[in-house]
């Protein structure tokens, strides 16, 4: 056992995975074991409630229109909890189709309209006949770091009130191909169209969200017992 102990909730991981997402819950848990953290992992699904006090790390990955209707009926349920989750400046990382259900609601690809929770203020439009598909660089001022992946989505997303860029686009079409945002952060929720998975080809962003989430439940001293990690990029 280590001395530190985080708890990881996977929203709806038997129904939205595609593309390896569920790659960045292994890196989560590589990344953890480096730096003399213990990781446990729930999957929170439909008819299951989620409890804001029980985690201090969420996963909801991408997945197709069809899994996300599904889940979009079900998410309502969870709106209240995982709201105040994310105002508790819980950590939360959502990929893709996760990423469009935190926000209003998202256009399918077949015009049909799928209700978000709206706890982040975006909301996410279609593409006629369109994929944003291929390879994606993109770059955050603030951090100073470069991020590589890999997009596939219908979606065309618009960032809203209090939500800033995860990374302004170098390559690729990021959250809507037109203002150059890719993805998003809003306190400690991170959003991301990346595949590939991005915590995989990003370690430096895994870490992150460790270190802030041993922050939230252990305080600011913790950081100082933890060994400083060689993260590479790709
Ligand atoms: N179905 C959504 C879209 O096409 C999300 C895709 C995904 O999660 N990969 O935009």
């Amino acid at each position: 056992m280590t001395k530190y102990t985080l708890r990881l909730a996977h929203l709806y991981g038997n129904l939205l995975n595609t593309y390896g997402d569920n790659g960045n819950i292994l890196m989560l848990n590589y990344v953890a074991k480096q730096l003399g953290i213990t990781l446990e992992m729930e999957v929170v699904s439909i008819h299951e409630s989620f409890d804001p006090e029980r985690y201090q790390l969420v996963f909801f990955g991408g997945g197709q229109d069809y899994e996300q209707m599904i889940v979009s009926k079900d998410i309502q349920d969870k709106k209240e909890p995982l709201t105040d989750y994310i105002e508790n400046d819980g950590v939360l990382l959502a990929i893709c189709g996760g990423y469009q259900l935190l926000g209003h609601y998202y256009i399918g690809a077949d015009g049909e309209k799928i209700a978000g929770i709206g706890a982040l203020d975006h909301y996410t439009l279609s593409q006629d006949n369109h994929r944003f598909i291929g390879d994606i660089v993109i770059h955050n001022d603030a951090f100073n770091e470069t991020y590589y992946g890999f997009e596939n989505h219908n979606g065309r997303t618009f960032l809203g009130e209090g939500e800033r860029p995860l990374g302004t686009v170098v390559q690729g079409n990021g959250n809507n191909g037109e203002d150059q945002s890719e993805g998003v952060i809003y306190r400690n929720v991170f959003g991301s169209y990346f595949h590939g998975p991005l915590l995989a080809r990003n370690p430096i962003l895994a870490q992150r969200l460790l270190k802030t989430a041993l922050v939230q439940k252990y305080g600011e001293a913790a950081l100082a017992d933890l060994p400083e990690l060689p993260l590479a990029q790709i």
